[in-house]
């Protein structure tokens, strides 16, 4: 008997031609939408392709705390199959009075961590000053939620050349979202990865509301790299693993995840924070997910070789870099 793995397909994602009506809902953002010569943009991070049809994990602390902690979860990530370690050296709080990150010393942390793991780094600036210091040490610029509209950062760390994952802002439309991530095309860097992390509406059960359905948007509009981060969306961590599911299944090039070795002594954002054994079950309960991903590009990509008369191989090329 075939498995239920064997006979599920998922819907295809994206779409080749954008429906003129989005076209003209985000006419002021047109270098982030899909057009004949691009239908996907490839981010590339060390020996990383995030946009490219690989999945991409990104995961580790909310804040860099010590050394033995970032060391120990980036460890634990690498072998759990994630690429890329979070962690924030420079943290933008709800209260003035919460820890607001070690700063330099957190991105030197990183940096060790980073030589030690051989896992990327991606950590959050705050400010336009601090631009050139966090580039020196990161290799993604994380613009967070409360950011997303700082025009002047987003010039200062477009023009610094390393990618940027744009948060979505917590109040922002989607418009409003690829509007940010124009600008940072415009001002000379082309590899934006945008990160879908919940969004506030009337309803206060849980941290934010995941807006899934920007993401299955996106996917159809934009060439861009979509991410999720199903930590801050749910506030959970029971929730994250089902956000993340459905994350994948909407299309998603990658995750990034709070993931903390005891959540509950974390100096932020423990509550929606994942334990080493939480983080492999989540990985583990993707996989079937991924396979389904991995079955549908390869199924593109013969289904693009078969019109065109290319080679598979070739096709598949094709179709990662549009
Ligand atoms: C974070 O990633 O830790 C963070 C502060 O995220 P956001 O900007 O989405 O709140
Ligand atoms: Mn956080």
């Amino acid at each position: 008997m075939p498995l239920w793995r064997d006979t599920l397909t998922l819907p295809r994602i994206g779409a080749r031609k954008v429906r003129y009506s989005w076209l003209e809902q985000f006419s002021e953002s047109p270098d982030v939408l899909k057009n004949a010569q691009r239908q996907h943009t490839i981010v590339r991070v060390l020996d990383l392709e995030i946009g490219g049809g690989e999945f991409v994990a990104m995961a580790g602390p909310c804040s860099v705390e010590t050394e033995f902690q970032l060391i120990a979860t980036a460890n634990h990530l690498r072998r759990a199959g994630a690429r890329i370690l979070r962690g924030g050296a420079f943290k933008p709080r709800t209260s003035p009075y919460s820890f607001q990150g070690h700063g330099l010393e957190g991105l030197k942390m990183l940096a060790r961590a980073r030589q030690e793991s051989g896992l990327a780094i991606v950590t959050e600036v705050m400010s336009e000053e601090d631009v050139p210091l966090v580039a020196d040490y990161a290799d993604i610029l994380q613009i967070g939620t409360r950011n997303m509209e700082n025009y002047s950062l987003l010039q200062a760390a477009a023009r610094s050349g390393r990618p940027i994952l744009l948060k979505r802002g917590m109040v922002a439309t989607i418009a409003d979202w690829l509007r940010s991530a124009q600008l940072i095309l415009d001002n000379g860097n082309p590899n934006v990865i945008l990160c879908e992390r919940g969004i506030r509406t009337f309803e206060t059960a849980l941290r934010n509301t995941f807006d899934v359905s920007a993401i299955a948007l996106l996917k159809q509009i934009s060439h861009l790299p979509v991410i999720a981060d199903p930590s801050h969306a749910s506030g959970h961590r029971e929730l994250v693993p089902a956000l993340a599911r459905v994350a994948v299944a909407a299309g998603v090039d990658g995750l990034l995840v709070e993931v903390h070795p005891h959540p509950d002594k974390a100096w932020s954002d423990g509550e929606q924070s994942l334990d080493f054994a939480g983080f492999d079950a989540m990985m583990a309960d993707l996989d079937p997910y991924l396979d389904l991903r991995q079955r549908e590009a390869a199924c593109h990509a013969a289904a693009a070789a078969h019109l065109h008369g290319t080679p598979i191989a070739e096709a598949r090329v094709m179709e990662a870099v549009g």
